[in-house]
């Protein structure tokens, strides 16, 4: 198929790498990319915890290193039975990075200005554009989730090195806390159930053993992960479809591809928008999905996800037996769980 030109809705994250990415590898394609944001209302609703599961990092390292702005050498997990806490430490090099999302996109866009159309200020449905191919990158599109989150200004010391995730019975969501540069943390709830309750986000705020003075800002939005649902509504998202004229296809969280267990988006932001342009360049454009499928386990994700809400106290169980043997020294754990956590989650639910 010949692609001339591709219209790109939505400059976040994913449509600026998909612009990139394209100008790239295929420089005679022309590429616009329209924001329906003004440059200086341009933002980011994100916890900015980038996460390295699928090894699209070793992709975009060099470029996103700048915008570290935590290194976190060990990932925390608590999950609470209502009575019980249980933490589950994983330690792992170069796997989990707080970054300034905000800051890093505005580097892309500042990098691709020049050679890709970036129109600010205007809002267009997909549906209506005349390009070959129409990407789609204009965020979530189903609530299947919901998330608040706030920077706060304190003393969180105590959490510095440690990224952490808090499950809590009874709930459907989890809670994070991310540290930032000194004296600021990115704490932050998420709601599979739908609906989110801010009040729910200041009470976990106040029974952290840590001193906040201010929150400094905050947001929310919704995550879409329906490109892992195929299970639940016998589909899944269409990644690339034929229209008339041309193509569509969805990349980052137009396309539903965030992790239903974590909320974690960045990564399939990052992977879609490579894998989306590296089939513009071999002609290939109907592999797009099989290449997503190959990068993203989304059985495992969903079946995860599913677990811990049904199975809540089982988890819980075999969680505490696990601490109870190596849980708090988790350098005894064989490499594999090291490396991965998210997995090895599911391995404890098997
Ligand atoms: C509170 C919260 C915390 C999160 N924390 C994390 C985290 O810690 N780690 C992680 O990996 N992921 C996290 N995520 C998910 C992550 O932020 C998303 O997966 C990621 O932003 C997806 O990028 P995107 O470019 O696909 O979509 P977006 O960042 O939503 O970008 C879409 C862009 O399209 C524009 N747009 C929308 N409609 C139109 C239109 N019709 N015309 C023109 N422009 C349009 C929007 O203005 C926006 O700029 C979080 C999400 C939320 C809500």
């Amino acid at each position: 198929m010949d692609i001339g030109d591709v219209g790109v809705v939505g400059g976040g994250l994913s449509g600026l790498l998909t612009a990139r990415y394209i100008d790239r590898l295929c420089p005679d394609i022309e590429v616009r990319v329209f924001e329906r944001r003004s440059r200086d209302r341009y933002r980011v609703d994100c916890g900015g915890g980038f996460i390295d599961l699928r090894g699209e990092l070793g992709r975009v390292v060099d470029e996103v290193r700048p915008f570290v702005s935590c290194m976190v050498d060990r990932s925390l997990w608590r999950f609470s039975n209502g009575s019980n806490l249980t933490e589950v430490c994983f330690k792992h090099d170069d796997f989990f990075w707080i970054i300034d999302r905000l800051g890093w996109q505005k580097k892309i866009l500042n990098d691709i200005e020049g050679s890709v159309d970036v129109v600010f200020d205007m809002e267009v449905e997909p549906g209506s554009l005349d390009f070959d191919l129409v990407v789609d990158a204009s965020g979530a599109k189903y609530q299947v989730a919901t998330a608040v989150y706030g920077v706060y200004k304190g003393d969180f010391s105590s959490f510095s090195g440690k990224a952490v995730f808090d499950y809590k019975k009874g709930l459907n969501g989890y809670y994070w806390l991310f540290p930032l540069e000194s004296g600021y943390a990115n704490i932050g709830y998420g709601d599979f159930g739908g609906e989110i309750r801010e009040q729910m986000l200041d009470r976990y705020i106040e029974s952290l053993p840590v001193d906040v003075e201010s929150k400094e800002s905050g947001g929310g939005g919704y995550f879409d992960y329906t490109y892992f649902l195929k299970d639940v509504r016998g589909k899944r998202n269409k990644l690339v479809q034929k229209r008339d004229g041309g193509w569509l296809a969805r990349v980052g969280d137009a396309a539903g591809i965030m992790d239903p267990l974590t909320g974690e988006g960045i990564g399939g932001a990052v992977s879609s928008s490579y894998h989306l342009a590296k089939s513009i360049k071999k002609g290939n454009l109907e592999k797009y999905p099989n290449r997503i499928k190959r990068h993203n386990n989304h059985s495992i994700r969903l079946k995860m996800a599913r677990h811990r809400t049904e199975n809540y106290h089982k988890f819980v169980k075999k969680i505490s037996t696990l601490d109870g043997v190596n849980a708090s020294d988790c350098y005894k754990v064989p490499k594999f769980l090291l490396k991965h956590p998210i997995r090895s989650i599911k391995f404890l639910f098997a």
